[in-house]
């Protein structure tokens, strides 16, 4: 599959989850080097590329998927720009780890998906790195393996300590409930048919225009339940937190703390602060699991399917937050090359 051993990545966008990727693969993933990274700003891509042995800087995608030692794209760009990145890709044939969203809306994920199968196979894998994380691999097993029998319900939760600025209501949904999403439909193996947002008084601390937190229930295929409390300026750290209700039991993950401590009258552990930090093993199974695929010359983990179905539940779901109803998602038959 590669052309000089390692596997040369070009990582696209370089800013908070671009550079973390790029430390990645320099310092953690084994069997890729960072042959080239991509941004428009060229003054933070002339700074990243700088200190990493035959990594060169650009500010065009194009031209460094044009480039004789890229063997493979990691586009973490911001949502609106993944999708001509990915076409470009498709063009010369390079295997992709997109960041999620694939793209921010179920149209133009839908043109991916058309593309990836004009292709006539698949190239990309899309970043939802808790199918990676340590413990939803162990619920996914659990619930797989049919012990607890059918699951029921699932409650999750997804607490952001505090949200920069630039943060709007629709980004509670296509920001942070698309990891739910995506988490769902994976354990549950059914699609999401509908989707409902309920919301309490908000709290004090939530900034201008934003109603958080907010209570948002998918309805699935398969007859399950999820509700997912987004609290995004919950102020005390980063939790995501699921339990499977089952025919035979519950099981629940994100409780560890890691270490706990007992200190003057005290009980417990920390909370991380960022999704860095708590799903950080989570990447770096996720970036060695793309790379391993690709120097097998295969494709794994969530599809160009996942994406756009995250996309149209993300649809529905913004919908179901602006006008209080619940909204039907909206979804294509599933193609042969995801079957
Ligand atoms: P960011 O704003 O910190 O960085 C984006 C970078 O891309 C910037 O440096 C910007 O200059 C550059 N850029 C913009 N347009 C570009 C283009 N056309 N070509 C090349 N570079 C371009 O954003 P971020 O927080 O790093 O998010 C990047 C992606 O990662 C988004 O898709 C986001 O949704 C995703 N993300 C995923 C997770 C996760 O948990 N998986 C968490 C955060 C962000």
């Amino acid at each position: 599959m590669t052309k000089h051993g390692a596997l040369g990545v070009a990582v696209i966008g370089t800013g908070r989850m671009g550079a973390d990727h790029v430390r990645r693969i320099d310092a953690v993933t084994s069997g890729a080097r960072v042959a080239a990274v991509v941004d428009i700003d060229a003054e933070r891509v002339k700074a990243v590329a700088e200190g990493i042995d035959g990594c060169t800087p650009y500010t065009d995608p194009a031209a460094a998927m044009a480039a004789p030692d890229v063997d493979a794209v990691l586009i973490a760009s911001p949502g609106p720009a993944h999708e001509a990145a990915l076409l470009e890709a498709f063009r010369h044939d390079l295997p992709v780890l997109c960041e999620k969203p694939l793209t921010p809306d179920a149209a133009s994920a839908l043109r991916v998906l058309e593309a990836e199968q004009r292709l006539g196979h698949r190239r990309v894998q899309v970043g939802f790195m808790r199918r990676y994380d340590p413990e939803f691999v162990r619920l996914k097993a659990l619930l797989a393996g049919g012990e607890l029998g059918r699951p029921l319900m699932l409650h999750c939760r997804h607490r952001n300590a505090s949200v920069p600025s630039f943060f709007t209501e629709p980004m509670l949904i296509n920001d942070s409930v698309v990891h739910e999403m995506d988490q769902s439909r994976w354990l549950l193996e059914q699609e999401i048919t509908a989707v409902t947002v309920l919301r309490p008084r908000p709290t004090a601390h939530a900034p201008e225009g934003i109603g958080d937190p907010q209570l948002v229930l998918f309805e699935t295929d398969g007859g399950a339940l999820v509700d997912v409390e987004i609290f995004a300026t919950c102020g005390f750290g980063y939790q995501v937190q699921a339990e499977a209700v089952c025919e035979r039991g519950t099981a629940r993950v994100g409780d560890a703390h890691g270490m706990l401590v007992n200190r003057a009258g005290t009980w417990g552990g920390e909370i991380a602060q960022d999704f860095v930090a708590r799903f950080e093993e989570a990447y770096d199974r996720q970036v060695q699991a793309w790379v391993d695929a690709t120097r097998r010359g295969t494709v794994e983990g969530p599809s160009a399917w996942d994406g756009y179905a995250a996309a149209a539940v993300c649809e529905a779901g913004v919908r179901a937050q602006a006008t209080g109803e619940r909204v039907a998602v909206e979804l294509i038959d599933r193609p042969a090359l995801y079957r």
